[in-house]
């Protein structure tokens, strides 16, 4: 019996990278799972190929999460169509990378806006639910960056803000059996690290080799690795555990 049978999850920015290795990981082990997306039809696809258990759904739901009314609505479908919530993962992100003198304050808000916005919409929607039913898991998508990161004001200081909002809720939320963390990845292989490579005009595959010979394992990370410790910290095993973030960056931060 799969750690999540009978259990239904809410992934944001599933359609592709981390979010969709995390939906997949959450419906091999018997969840069900919305994939949240801004593109719905993106969205559907993803949750087409997602490895759902006999019994168990997937629904495709577009939304921008920085959108309280599209959040609302989001929300409102996956405990309908698939007849209940227990994890909520906001992994939706985006860069908007610049040094500060360059930044402008659309770059500096939209990273705002998805990141934390995003968060506290999506876990405020959720928790009625969660505090009803006295039962909730809420993992928020932090990062190596939050510890400083050059050309990522905006998104390092977004990151870091994911820490402090995990342990508030977990504060506010522990009483009603909601638990409540993050995971900060290192140097993970999906399109937003790709996206990087190309802005500064390098080889994708030497960017990958530089990061992975200055990383203590010696290799990049995979969607896979951060879905392994995602499904870890949203499972029962992990219900003495909230308020953490648990790096997953194969040293790199040490
Ligand atoms: P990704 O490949 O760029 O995927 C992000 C997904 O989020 C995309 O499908 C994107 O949809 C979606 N998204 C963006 N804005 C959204 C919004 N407003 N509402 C709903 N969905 C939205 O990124 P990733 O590398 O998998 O990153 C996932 C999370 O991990 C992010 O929070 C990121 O900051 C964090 N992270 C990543 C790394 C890394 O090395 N990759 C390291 C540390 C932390 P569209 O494509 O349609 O915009």
């Amino acid at each position: 019996m799969g750690r999540y049978e009978g259990r239904v999850a809410v992934v944001t920015g599933a359609g592709r990278g981390i979010g969709f290795g995390i939906a997949a990981r959450l419906a091999e082990e018997g969840a069900s799972v919305a994939v949240v997306d801004v593109d719905e039809a993106a969205a559907a696809e993803a949750a087409g190929r997602l490895p759902v258990g006999e019994g168990a759904k997937a629904v495709g739901i577009g939304a921008d999460v920085s959108e309280a009314e599209a959040v609302g609505a989001a929300i409102g479908r996956a405990v309908e169509e698939l007849g209940g919530l227990h994890v909520l993962v906001n992994n939706a992100g985006i860069t908007r990378d610049n040094l500060l003198h360059k930044m402008t304050e659309d770059d500096w808000d939209l990273v705002m806006g998805v990141h934390l916005r995003g968060a506290f919409l999506m876990a405020r929607a959720a928790q009625r639910h969660f505090v009803a039913q006295r039962y909730g898991r809420i993992l928020t998508l932090s990062s190596t960056a939050a510890l400083g990161s050059r050309g990522q004001v905006n998104y390092s200081t977004a990151k870091m803000g994911v820490q402090g909002f995990t342990r508030t809720l977990a504060k506010e939320l522990g009483p009603f059996g909601v638990n409540v963390n993050a995971i900060a990845p290192g140097f993970i292989t999906t399109e937003m690290t790709d996206g990087a490579a190309r802005r500064l005009r390098q080889d994708i595959e030497e960017f990958r080799r530089a990061r992975a010979e200055v990383t203590p394992v010696r290799r990049v990370g995979s969607p896979e690795d951060v879905a392994a410790a995602a499904a870890f910290l949203c499972s029962d095993e992990a219900s003495y555990i909230t308020g953490q973030t648990l790096y997953v960056d194969g040293g790199a931060r040490l």
